[in-house]
């Protein structure tokens, strides 16, 4: 199913926190990187997050509680009973719903200050660049190649970053390309098109928290983002779980990438 128009997007704008935020987020308002100023620019953010899966979990999950205003959630897929081993922002009981619907029911009750927005849908790439174009960041969540190339490709034109996380098996990847940048590679700079077969999860398993890894990490560099503190942008980190390794590499524009070259 596709649709010609994005959504609209109900955006949080607020003026000054209120004294219960000023509580809820005391703990990271502490962080002289934050501040208040960082909080209440967080309060007026607008983070899309493609994909409710295993890393779309923890980075949703703490997103919202890190008082990101306004979160778009975007999933065509339902909830299965093989999924719950790692997708943790949904419950039992959310079996069979849209993971979009379940996901946004639990982030609300997680903060009731903050925006939530849910498409379940597969977006054509023009209302994926309508939408694209509503958002602070963008954080990949999915585990295909098609709607990895489609999301990188929208995001370059729309000028706005994107994390991109990955995990399968002990491993994840993870790499911020920052648009806003000139010099930012993209994600065909690391894969090309043509870049063979991808993995899944369902063929070759994963470990329930190396996912949660990674969804944490792609959370703390929207949030990073968001701010204009330093990202992953220009380097690709390689975590091994199994070893406990974290391998980070630089990682260069193509000057042949045909995205962004
Ligand atoms: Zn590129």
């Amino acid at each position: 199913m596709t649709s010609p128009l994005a959504p609209n997007v109900n955006r949080s704008d607020k003026e000054a926190l209120n004294d219960e935020e000023l509580s809820r987020y005391s703990r990271q308002i502490l962080l002289s990187e934050i501040d208040y100023d960082g909080q209440l620019k967080l309060a007026n953010s607008h983070a899309i997050i493609f994909g409710l899966g295993g890393l779309g979990s923890p980075a949703s999950l703490y997103l919202a509680a890190a008082g990101v205003g306004t979160l778009t959630l975007v999933d065509f897929d339902e909830v299965d009973d093989s999924n719950l081993q790692r997708q943790i922002v949904h419950r039992e009981a959310n079996i069979g719903e849209a993971k979009v619907a379940s996901a946004s029911s639990n982030l609300s009750a997680l903060n009731r200050h903050i925006q939530i927005n849910t498409l379940a849908e597969k977006c054509s790439d023009e209302t994926l660049l309508s939408l694209v174009s509503t958002a602070d960041v963008v954080l990949d969540c999915t585990d295909n190649f098609e709607a990895r190339f489609a999301l990188n490709q929208a995001c370059f034109k729309a000028k706005v970053p994107l994390v991109s996380g990955a995990a399968i098996r002990w491993e994840g990847q993870l790499s911020t390309y920052d648009f806003r940048q000139e010099n930012s590679p993209c994600y065909q700079c690391l894969y090309p098109k043509s870049s063979g077969q991808e993995l899944t999860c369902s063929q070759n398993g994963v470990l329930s928290p190396v996912v949660g890894m990674v969804g944490s990490m792609q959370a703390v560099e929207g949030i990073k983002a968001l701010l204009g503190l330093p990202t992953l942008v220009g380097k690709l980190m390689i975590i091994d779980a199994y070893t406990m390794m974290i391998r980070t590499l630089n990682l260069k524009k193509d000057e042949n990438c045909q995205n962004c070259g």
